[in-house]
């Protein structure tokens, strides 16, 4: 094997792990971006959810997240939001989007 056919194995590797690597950082970035159901007061106080009330212990039990049409369910104590890219709410949460779930 030449030299120069290591050099581009190598370089195709070290290419690859980089591409990982950066995948790997985006993913932090969305999550970052979107926060967990750890971060819903520090949340609640930002960019969308904030224009739209979101409020991380819903005053109306009957008037929540687990209840509404863009909910989506993912562990016992937290979720995720459809208008909100996804991002985290817990199913006890609300805002003023609520829209009540079909059925
Ligand atoms: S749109 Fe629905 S699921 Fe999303 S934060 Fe508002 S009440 Fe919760």
């Amino acid at each position: 094997m030449t030299s120069t056919r290591v050099a581009t194995r190598r370089t195709f590797l070290f290419a690859s792990i980089g591409a990982v690597a950066a995948g790997a950082a985006a993913s932090q970035a969305a999550l970052a971006a979107t926060g967990t159901c750890a971060d819903l007061d520090k949340l609640a106080a930002t960019g969308l959810r904030r224009s739209l009330n979101f409020r991380p212990v819903a005053p109306d039990p009957n008037r929540t997240c687990k209840g509404c049409t863009f909910f989506r369910a993912g562990t016992e104590t937290c979720g995720s939001c459809v208008l909100l890219s996804g991002g985290a709410v817990s199913p006890g949460s609300v805002c003023d989007s609520w829209a009540a779930k079909a059925g």
